[in-house]
Parts: structure tokens; sequence; C-alpha cells
């Protein structure tokens, strides 16, 4: 066989778009080819495993195979007696891609059969096609790289289903990006911008409320704490306040308004001593000094006030410091002479004026009553 046409044959199968010439030429080629040169046969067979690790490689589109099967076939028919099995499992292998194609329609990201295994059959190849190894596994990645290519694949935009919507895809993020930097107010382009625009300004409206809001929740939580911190200052205010009242009353002995009962009358008043149990049922089993409230009991002294209708009963103890300041028993408030003469004076003109008030109703009472 003539190396220079050996060459242009095999070059017409390497590109995708002399690939169906190719076929058609190699299989003139076996046809012409009479069945007893098995040298020729032997070279021609070479490029025949060429085109069949093409086909694995790059070409997964049914067409390729089908435009194959008749080459296939023949170089089977063709094949020497010790190239038969190769050959018969070509033929083989093609038609059962093409079975399958029928039955489930082509798919395009499933890898033609025995792909994974042509890294071997490109070296293979190549050795028997006398081609350079480097050419023959570029022209095996570049059938890989076509073929994944109608395959779905992704970017960082999201799933690309064409060329025309990842352009757009990306020029719109483009856009957005852009008139999210430009101020606002920027003229507005073409409509797409304009959209595009409008969107961006929307997002940027929507951070800046979502801002406002965290920032007004915050805010919120600051005044409330800054409230019960008020609220804390009042009432320890207020504390400080009672305790202030109760520290200048505890320093005061009395209200000076009411001077305390005569020291005279306060010495005159009547005391017994218990002495016997009549006394203490006289005086009521159970009854209690009401200063310290302690029951009283035989032996005790016990102090008598001139309350009426019954007079209170205290240890003598007891009672003096409060008589030693008040005028007027601790239980009922009956008053006791004091030494007060002025005090004493305005006691009696009250004293006076209220039986004067008595009087006067008394005295009408009275007529009333004498004219019935
Ligand atoms: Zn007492
Ligand atoms: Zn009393």
């Amino acid at each position: 066989m003539d190396p220079a046409e050996r060459t242009r044959l095999s070059g017409l199968l390497e590109k995708r778009v002399t690939f169906h010439r190719g076929l058609n030429e190699l299989k003139h080629a076996l046809l012409s080819t009479a069945p007893n040169n098995d040298a020729k046969l032997v070279e021609l067979l070479s490029l025949v495993q060429r085109v069949v690790v093409l086909l694995r490689t790059r070409y997964a589109n049914p067409a390729a195979w089908k435009a194959s099967v008749e080459l296939l076939r023949l170089a089977e028919d063709r094949a020497p007696s010790d190239q038969k099995q190769k050959c018969s499992g070509w033929f083989r292998e093609a038609t059962t891609y093409l079975d399958e194609g029928d039955v489930e329609g082509p798919s395009p990201t499933s890898l033609p059969p025995g792909a994974l295994a042509a890294g071997v059959e490109v070296a293979a190849a190549a050795a028997a096609a006398n081609l350079p190894l480097e050419d023959v596994l570029a022209g095996a990645g570049v059938g890989l790289a076509g073929q994944q290519a109608p395959a779905s694949h992704y970017d960082d935009t999201g799933p690309i289903l064409d060329d025309e919507a990842r352009r757009r895809r990306i020029e719109g993020g483009a856009e957005a990006s852009t008139a999210a930097a430009a101020t606002e107010g920027a003229p507005a382009g073409q409509p797409g911008r304009a959209t595009a625009l409008q969107r961006a300004q929307a997002r940027m409206a929507q951070q800046s409320h979502l801002q406002s809001a965290i920032l007004e929740g915050i805010q919120a939580v600051y005044r409330g704490m800054e409230a019960v911190a008020r609220g804390t200052e009042a009432v320890e205010r207020e504390l400080d306040a009672v305790l202030e009242a109760l520290r200048a009353r505890a320093g005061q002995p009395s209200a000076p308004s009411r001077p305390p009962a005569s020291r005279r009358v306060v010495a005159s008043l009547p005391r017994r001593l218990l002495e016997t149990e009549a006394q203490l049922d006289e005086l009521g089993r159970d009854t209690v000094c009401p200063v310290c409230t302690e029951a009283f009991a035989l032996g005790d002294e016990v102090q008598l006030l001139p309350c009426k209708p019954m007079q209170h009963c205290f240890h003598p103890a007891c009672v003096k410091p409060w008589l030693d300041s008040n005028n007027s028993c601790p239980v009922c408030r009956t008053e006791l002479p004091t030494d007060d003469l002025k005090y004493e004076a305005a006691k009696e003109r009250a004293a006076e004026e209220e039986a004067e008030r008595r009087g006067a109703a008394n005295a009408l009472s009275h007529n009333e009553f004498a004219y019935l």
C-alpha cells in the first residue's frame, strides 16, 4: 500500500468533517483488495481499528456508528483468518451499540462501549497505524471532550443549558452588579439594563429596610435596659427616702405637739400587787401586759390607768417609758393630765367649747320635746 495514500486516508478519518468520506474510501479500498493480498489487508485493517477507536472515544452519535457498520461487516468478511475474531468483535460491538440505542435512544452522557479501555486501544492503534502516539492521544482527548460537550454542566452561575442561556445569565449578573454599584437616580439605559437597575435598587431598599429593622430592634433592647436601670434607680431612691425618714424618726423622741403625762399624776396612779388567785381571776386569766405581752402572774405588780369603762393594766416598768413621753393610754388613748400649762389651758378651752356645743344641742332637743 502506498504510504502517501495511507497517510491521506488516515487524515480523512481523523477529521470530523471528512470522517464519513474516509469511511467510504476505506470501504472501497477493502473491496478493491484481492482476498489473498494479506499485507495490504492488514494495513487496511489497522485503519479500521483506528475507526473503531475513534467511534469509541469521539462519536456518541449513533449516525457515525451506523455509517461504520457496513465497513466493519466488510472488514470481518475480508479479514485474514488470524484477524477474523478481532474484526467480528468490532462488528458485534457496533451492532450491539446500535441495538441499545434503538431501544433506549441515544444518551448524550453515556460513554460508548469499551471507552474505559480506550487508552490501551489508542496505544495499539497508534502502533498499528504508525501514527505518533501524541497525535492519537490528542485526537482521543478531543473526541472525549467533543463527546461530553452536549451534556449539561455547571458553573458558578448554576446549571448551563446552552451557550446562549449561559451568556444571558452571565451578562445579566454583570448588569445587576454594575447597577448595584451605580448610585441611585443613575440614567437608565436600554430596557434590560433598566430592569436590572430596578432589581438592584429593590434589593438595596430591602437590605436598607432590614438594616433599619435590626437597628431599631437593638435600640429597643437598649431602651428596655435603660428603663430597667431607671426603674431600679427609682426604687432605690424611694427606699433611700424611706430609710432616711425612719432614721429621722428614730432619732426624735416624739412629736412635740403633745407633752408627756404629769410625773406627779403618773406617780399617783394606783398600783396593785397580785398576791392571790382571786386577784388573778378578777383581773382575768390570760390577761397580758400590752407592752411586753406577757401574762400577769402571782407576785406581779400592776399599774392601772384611768381608762373608762375599764382600767387598762400594765407592768409599772413597762408603761413608765411611754408615759415619760406621752400623755395617753397606749391602748385606748385616754389622756392623763400634763404639767404643760398652755397645753392644759388649750385642752380646757376645747372641752368648754365642746360642752357648749353639746349644751346647745341638748337645749334644742329639750325645746322640741317641750313643744310636743
Ligand atoms: Zn409589761
Ligand atoms: Zn386605756
